[in-house]
């Protein structure tokens, strides 16, 4: 079925950007805010701090002080909420069924997280227990081990070498022994970059936009945005492609990466970097990975672009090799870097046809996806952008 969506994007004077999502047949209302900071604004004494700032927003706010109170609310209400951080973004998302009774009463909770957190002590410890199972779940991650190792072979002044998830050595431990004030430094960061103009919501629901727009108060107070530092890139330009070869009893992966320096241009490069997941990820006759296969070099590849930063794209190839293949990582490296440059060769007539139908199928894939009960993935995606 053709998109019967309505949209309106409104941004406010104070830089705040809100999209709303007319969609009559949904049924679910949902809220998504992306925040335009993340791991990589954590300070170098604090490692995490832009993840705890997340799970403490959930903890309490002046207007809803008590811990657990909105989980709860939205537990019984049959609503979800969820949240992750990311090196440059920290969304939020939340949905309740469209008939609940405590719907306005949870969209007045949720964006109160954005307004007065009161990052509540006497919580914290609880949040940081929580990270540091995270923690330990990602330590037995395929992909996971894979991102830790791009840290270690990124260059070692760029913050995309921190450790970004926290734990209770760097969030609890190691503070308390250098007299760092956690809480505090929660809310200065919390001031710093939950500013208006760092934060995009979109709301979505089955009313008309107008309806939609009433229901959706937000008293979010304008502070003084803090301008986030500059970086230079974490692959410069000397060193943009690297390969991983991770192998031990979770992960037994290679991964070809290659930095994208994005400039200001950044919508037109996503969809070039697309373009190669789509080619590089193709098993048709005649691609590399059907050649890599045919060979018996590898049993599977994927590729995925992965945002460093702003300015910074990584286009990720994961090969799983075959035993074969175990042995000749270098030649498979070489084969996928031919397989790029012969593509780089072709004439721009040929290569901007690709590109048109690449863009064409995204935007019928888009206009005719399936509806979703939950769009916890898509709003939020959509908030990120
Ligand atoms: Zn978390």
């Amino acid at each position: 079925m053709a998109d019967k969506n309505e949209y309106k994007l409104s941004v406010l004077p104070d830089g705040l950007k809100i999209l709303f999502i007319s969609s009559p047949n949904i049924e679910y209302f949902s809220m998504a805010v992306s925040i335009r900071s993340g791991s990589l604004n954590d300070p170098p004494d604090l490692p995490g701090l832009a993840h705890l700032c997340e799970h403490m927003l959930f903890t309490g706010t002046k207007q809803y002080p008590k811990s657990g109170h909105f989980y709860t609310t939205l537990a019984e209400a049959g609503g979800d909420a969820n949240a992750f951080t990311t090196g440059i973004l920290t969304n939020y998302f939340m949905e309740i069924p469209i008939n609940s009774i405590k719907r306005t009463q949870l969209v007045d909770n949720f964006t109160s997280f954005f307004e007065n957190p009161l990052f509540k002590k006497n919580g914290m410890m609880l949040e940081i227990i929580a990270i540091e199972e995270e923690h330990a779940l990602n330590r037995t991650s395929k992909l996971k081990i894979l991102y830790y190792g791009m840290k270690l072979v990124a260059d070692d002044s760029h913050p995309f070498t921190q450790f970004y998830t926290g734990n209770i050595e760097s969030l609890y431990t190691t503070p308390k022994k250098n007299g760092i004030p956690v809480r505090k430094r929660l809310e200065e960061y919390f001031c710093n970059h939950y500013t208006l103009s760092n934060i995009s919501l979109v709301v979505q629901g089955p009313e008309p936009l107008d309806v939609l727009q009433k229901q959706v108060k937000t008293k979010f107070s304008s502070k003084k945005p803090v301008i986030s530092s500059i970086h230079d890139f974490a692959f410069p330009k000397h060193q943009r492609s690297k390969c991983l070869w991770v192998q031990n009893d979770t992960a037994s992966c290679i991964r070809i990466f290659y930095s994208v320096h994005c400039d200001d241009n950044k919508p037109k490069l996503t969809l070039f970097l697309r373009v190669w997941t789509t080619l590089l990820g193709d098993e048709a006759r005649g691609t590399v990975c059907e050649y890599l296969m045919r060979t018996n070099l590898i049993v599977g590849l994927t590729c995925h672009v992965q945002a460093l930063d702003y300015d910074e794209q990584l286009l990720v190839i994961d090969i799983t090799p075959s035993h074969r293949g175990y042995l000749r990582v270098s030649s498979i490296a070489q084969i996928i870097l031919e397989y790029i440059l012969s593509i780089t060769d072709y004439d721009l007539n040929s290569l901007g046809v690709v590109l048109e139908e690449k863009s064409n199928q995204e935007k019928t894939s888009y206009n005719f996806r399936e509806s979703q009960e939950s769009c916890m993935n898509e709003l939020s995606g959509i908030a990120e952008t």
